[in-house]
């Protein structure tokens, strides 16, 4: 791949009379905007920014930077903590493709690929349905999908990926094709886990299923002090617990931004947030042994709609922040974890960090093969420092690397492809895990000059 300097001023006023979208400059109004990404610790300055509108505007794009070997990246939602989205050469931003489209009787929508979660919840939520989407508004469909798609009710209906009917995809070489179980299968395969390294997705078709609007909302705080039994205790309760239940930890901060009262605020806390992908009354019952646990601080739990829900952690995980993270799989909490755990927690270096479960098992276990490889492991860990001071990066950094470091012993194999962070390139095949020989032959059909290599590549071998 060569420079963004190959972009020269009469390709870039080429592109700017054959694209409905904006071409962006650095000089241009709007370029600021459309190159800025969730990780305040990302500043990267792509030559060009080209606002697709469509898959046309998709094409003429990945041809420009093909024919004239210029670094190509691609932007969803813009929420990779590494910085995916952008390159110094051309960035194809796909947020003006925001468009949502539901098929109430078929239970389907048909999402653009700038749409974020936010967006689909508010579209579907008005038919009572919904698809699994991530825990925060304005986290990109696009990536999220790629990568996986963990969320609050991915128990019950998996991954958001294993909701996927269909994808329009346009390839390196410039064309938009179709890909689904029964069309291009090897490719939908790909699609489904194997990232931004197989084309441009700019259509998801998903399965939707019913929901809400009001759900049960579960929020439970306890302790410091509690975390080591109140952990225990959350092991044991999501290991019996049925699938319709999906509920986080956090081990956070108490701050006006998690909506908590003035005490609590600069006090360490375990929270529990969960919700109950069914019936209120049913959803009652389910998380009572939870609620009767222990001594919790507060108990917020109440019946809220499902968009209200999923808008409750966004001021938590705003943009702005500087952002590092550092996550595993693991198949148990074990004393070595806890221990280890409450070792780093007491060092917390900012108001704003916190480390969060996510429990899986479930449907995500159940559902059928794709290229994501980590279906039997119980849940993800992840360690987040967030802070605002550039002085303090590396102070935020080596806490983040050195509780990583002491938490590998209790830790499975692999990491989740859309939690690593920029200096991770050497688990890129500890990512991908069994899937990865078969990822890099479809790499070699479909992208063989590794156009989209942006992301937690997967290298080509022709
Ligand atoms: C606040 C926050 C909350 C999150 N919550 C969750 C969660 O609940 N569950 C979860 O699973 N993950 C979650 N994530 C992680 C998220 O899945 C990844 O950050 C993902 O990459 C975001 O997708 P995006 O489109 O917003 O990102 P972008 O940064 O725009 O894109 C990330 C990468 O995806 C690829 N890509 C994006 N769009 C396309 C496309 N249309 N075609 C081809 N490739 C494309 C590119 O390689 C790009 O570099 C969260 C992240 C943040 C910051």
């Amino acid at each position: 791949m060569g420079t963004a300097s190959q972009l020269d001023d009469a390709t870039v006023e080429s592109l700017r009379e054959r694209l409905h979208g904006a071409v962006l400059q650095p000089d241009d109004d709007g370029y600021d905007e459309a190159r800025s990404v969730w990780n305040a610790m990302i500043d990267t300055k792509p030559a060009v920014v080209a606002r697709c509108t469509g898959a046309a505007d998709v094409m003429t794009a990945v041809d420009v930077a093909r024919e004239h070997g210029v670094p190509l990246a691609v932007k969803g939602g813009g929420h990779n903590v590494a910085g995916t989205a952008l390159c110094e050469g051309l960035v194809i931003d796909l947020a003006p493709m925001d468009w949502i489209r539901v098929d109430p009787a078929a239970r389907t929508a048909r999402v653009g690929a700038g749409a974020t979660w936010g967006d689909v919840d508010h579209e579907t939520q008005a038919f009572g349905l919904a698809t699994t989407g991530g825990i925060v508004t304005s986290t990109g469909v696009a990536g999220l999908t790629l990568g996986g798609g963990l969320g609050y009710l991915a128990r019950k209906f998996g991954l958001a990926h294993d909701n996927l009917r269909s994808v329009d995809v346009v390839t390196a070489a410039g064309e938009l094709v179709h890909a689904s179980a029964d069309e291009r299968s090897d490719l939908f395969w790909a699609m489904r886990g194997g990232g931004g390294n197989f084309g441009v997705a700019t259509a998801f078709e998903f399965d939707l299923h019913e929901l809400g609007p009001e759900i049960l909302s579960v929020r439970l705080l306890y302790p410091y002090e509690a975390v080591p039994e109140t952990l225990q205790f959350y092991e044991e309760f999501m290991s019996d617990a049925p699938n319709e239940v999906g509920c986080y930890a956090a081990i956070l901060r108490g701050s006006p931004e998690y909506g908590l009262p003035e005490p609590l605020h600069g006090e360490t806390l375990l929270a529990f947030r969960g919700l109950y992908a069914g019936d209120v009354a049913e959803a009652r019952a389910a998380f009572q042994p939870l609620r009767d646990f222990g001594d919790p601080i507060a108990d917020l739990t109440e019946t809220m709609p499902y968009t209200v829900y999923q808008a409750q952690a966004d001021e938590l995980y705003c943009e702005g922040h500087r952002n590092y993270w550092k996550s595993n799989f693991y198949d148990e909490i074990s004393e070595g974890f806890v221990e280890t755990l409450m070792n780093h927690v007491e060092s917390i270096p900012s108001p704003y960090s916190s480390m969060f479960f996510e429990w899986m098992e479930g449907a995500i276990a159940e559902a059928d093969a794709t290229a994501f490889p980590h279906r039997d492991r119980t849940f993800s860990f992840t360690v987040a420092p967030k802070w605002t001071d550039s002085e303090r990066d590396e102070e935020h950094l080596t806490w983040a690397r050195e509780f990583h470091e002491a938490l590998k012993p209790y830790a499975a194999d692999g990491v989740y492809v859309n939690y690593m962070d920029d200096d991770e390139d050497d688990r890129v095949r500890a990512a991908y895990g069994d899937t990865y020989d078969r990822l890099v032959e479809l790499k070699d059909e479909w992208d063989p000059d590794n156009l989209f290599s942006t992301n937690q590549n997967v290298e080509p071998t022709v």
